[in-house]
């Protein structure tokens, strides 16, 4: 596969589905949503001990890896297309306004106030 290949999320979704197939999450609870969620619940803490613990980057990048593949395949399991969800949110995200909230940065709908 080369760059370009690798660089679209076609091909990423591909690639998770392949895995998905060739230990047939489907019929084996790999795909049920609860499960899912557990174990990116689970990744989520290991991104978190990479800073926590002050690992390399290189564990840090593994880790978000990780994370990702299981949300294409939390979308694969859901049906429903991941880019498309990425786009609009991504729409509506440049949309909104950003307040300082405890010296960081913070993007939201601020519906509160
Ligand atoms: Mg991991």
């Amino acid at each position: 596969m080369n760059d370009a290949d690798q660089d679209s999320f076609a091909a990423m979704r591909d690639a998770v589905q392949r895995f998905h197939d060739k230990h047939d999450f489907k019929n084996r609870g790999g795909e049920e949503l609860a499960y899912r969620v557990a174990l990116m619940a689970e990744e989520l803490g290991e991104i978190s001990a990479c800073i926590t613990k002050g690992k390399p980057r290189e564990a840090l990048a593994e880790e978000c890896a990780d994370l990702l593949i299981l949300l294409i395949g939390t979308a694969i399991s859901a049906d429903f297309p991941l880019e498309r969800a990425f786009w609009d949110k991504m729409d509506a995200l440049m949309k909104r306004s950003a307040r300082m909230v405890g010296g960081r940065i913070r993007v939201s709908e601020f519906r509160d106030s």
